[in-house]
């Protein structure tokens, strides 16, 4: 139910607040962001310096957006700006998010130095890689190409390890912005949800990598396979097979590193696949 009440010609939305799912919002958190609109007009948003992206459903009575807060976002206040049309009959809806922290660990791991160290022949197909990946999460498709809940790529134990901070061989530290699955070699990897494949191929550090746009900025990320299935441009649905797990890149053994990307911000992908998405579209 929508009711605007008009206060020096500027109207202001009663009972239309847009609400986030989970409610309490962490720092590598995927949020589903909702209104409630009968304007056709999708709303200028942004979050923490990011675009935000609604899309309509239900006819247009709803509006949704997958968003997020990176996993190294500073906690404490935050923004969230949402502003629907222009001038004297926009509507503001912007309101403040907490953003708390969550509490990640820290691992030392040891891998072959060719990856802490990498040579002048690796320098350059890294250099390459980056460049590559630029491009891939350069463009999105303009609407979202999933549908309902993801689900977990492998069948195999996952591991708390996102956001750990990550110590290689007790000199180069990172965040794991990633999701570990105990898979053995040869393990059947399954698309999250659906979408169309940007990227299915090796790259130095990710190994034998798959990357799936869900459209709107959305993509999850594969790596580390012993076999890709699938080609670039290629649709897939939710549970279609996209390769093989394995024990290619910057690896301590067989496993699939599964990354969730909005934008340039990674989120938790436990959290996503916890997140109820079967009432949206
Ligand atoms: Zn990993």
């Amino acid at each position: 139910m929508l009711a605007f009440l008009l206060v020096a010609g500027r109207a202001y939305a009663q009972n239309n607040a847009v609400t986030l799912t989970p409610a309490l919002v962490e720092a590598g958190s995927p949020e589903l962001l909702h209104f409630e609109s009968s304007r056709d007009a999708r709303p200028d948003a942004d979050w923490l310096g990011r675009k935000v992206l609604f899309f309509p459903a239900h006819g247009g009575h709803d509006w949704f957006a997958l968003a997020g807060v990176d996993v190294e976002a500073a906690t404490g206040p935050s923004v969230l700006r949402v502003v629907i049309g222009s001038g004297k009959d926009s509507i503001d809806l912007s309101r403040t998010v907490e953003i708390h922290p969550a509490h990640y660990r820290t691992g030392a791991l040891t891998v072959p130095p060719k990856f802490v160290e990498p040579g002048p022949e690796a320098l350059k197909q890294i250099e390459a890689d980056s460049k590559l990946k630029a491009k891939v999460f350069a463009a999105s498709a303009p609407e979202p190409l999933w549908s309902g809940n993801f689900r977990a790529p492998v069948v195999a134990p996952p591991t708390d390890s996102f956001g750990t901070r990550r110590i290689f061989n007790g000199k180069l530290a990172s965040i794991h912005k990633g999701m570990d699955f105990r898979a053995a070699t040869g393990t059947p990897v399954r698309a999250g949800n659906s979408g169309v494949v940007v990227l299915a191929r090796p790259l130095y550090y990710e190994g034998n990598c798959v990357i799936v746009d869900h459209g709107l900025g959305l993509w999850t990320i594969s790596m580390h396979l012993s076999r890709i299935d699938v080609k670039e441009g290629q649709h897939l649905a939710t549970g279609e097979l996209l390769g093989l797990s394995g024990a290619t890149g910057r690896v301590t053994g067989p496993h699939l590193h599964w990354a969730v990307r909005w934008q340039d911000a990674y989120l938790d992908p436990a959290k996503l696949l916890k997140l109820d998405l079967s009432g949206v579209r």
